[in-house]
């Protein structure tokens, strides 16, 4: 039973397939848990919204140990709690199945605030952003390069790697950013699961603006991939652009309003052809596409 205390509530899926989404090589129970949550409570948070519950239906096979399922539903609780205090599993479904999947349905309250959308940004706006940049994707690429069947590898980049591997395995992201944006007068918003220049893409398409990137703006994201990682330059800022599962923040805000905190200035929007710049220069928009190739 819903209650909106103003009418509307902000609904949004995600699921998590093993094979595609997940490897349970290099994934802890409980980190497919917090991942499952986190994901979707980054959609909530992305339209201003506070989260107030999950709906997680888990398919799993017949010869799941009952420990697997538990450290699942650990993590789905200790991301509400460390992510979205008040928010929790308020239901869902349990059935066999050949394949491990993680489906959540999270709820989510306005509180009275209007929805932000991607479509609101206009020529004049900052572009801004919440969170960490390029980290989740460098991780996942350490994992790639150590493989599935190398338990040895995982285990020894998990010791070493291990901040760089929570941003891919167990993401952390600014929720509480999305309401606090909403209220500073954010005119679009999302989240980058995708990567920062396909999402930077959907805002610029639906709002029907450039929007200019300053690669100096980056700087920092680089480096701290650079230094979590050890990739070189062009991998790092590939990371940075395209990686995706970031899930924090990119949200636009008109000029004279002070960026609330937790946000940092990425560039600016202009008036234009829907595009995505880099210091003025066009960039394709690469990024996380389910469908692009087998993965
Ligand atoms: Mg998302």
């Amino acid at each position: 039973v819903l209650a909106a205390p103003d009418g509307r509530v902000v609904l949004t899926t995600d699921v998590m397939v093993e094979g595609p989404d997940f490897r349970r090589a290099w994934s802890l129970p409980a980190e497919l848990g917090w991942k499952a949550a986190a994901t979707n409570l980054a959609d909530v948070a992305a339209m201003g919204a506070r989260a107030t519950g999950l709906l997680v239906a888990l398919t799993a096979p017949g010869s799941t140990q009952v420990a697997l399922l538990e450290g699942i539903a650990d993590g789905l609780a200790a991301a509400c709690a460390a992510l979205a205090p008040g928010c929790g599993v308020v239901g869902g479904d349990l059935t066999r199945s050949p394949t491990l999947t993680i489906a959540v349905t999270a709820i989510g309250s306005l509180d009275g605030r209007a929805p932000v959308l991607r479509s609101g940004a206009r020529p004049g706006d900052v572009l801004a952003y919440a969170g960490r940049l390029g980290l989740a994707a460098a991780g996942l690429r350490l994992l790639f390069d150590a493989g599935e069947a190398d338990v040895a590898a995982v285990q020894r980049l998990r010791a070493e790697r291990a901040d760089l591997l929570a941003e891919q395995l167990a993401p952390s992201p600014p929720i509480d950013a999305g309401p606090v944006a909403a209220d500073a007068g954010a005119t679009a918003m999302l989240d980058v699961s995708d990567g920062l220049l396909l999402d930077a893409t959907r805002i610029a398409r639906a709002s029907g603006v450039v929007l200019d990137l300053h690669r100096a703006a980056l700087d920092a994201d680089v480096a701290a991939v650079r230094a979590a990682s050890g990739l070189d330059l062009q991998a790092a800022l590939a990371a940075v652009l395209g990686g995706g599962e970031d899930h924090g923040l990119l949200a636009c805000f008109p000029a004279d309003v002070p960026l609330p905190v937790g946000f940092r200035r990425l560039g600016d929007v202009r008036s234009g052809e829907p595009a995505v710049l880099l210091d003025g220069d066009p960039l394709a928009a690469a990024g996380w596409d389910s469908f692009a190739a087998e993965h």
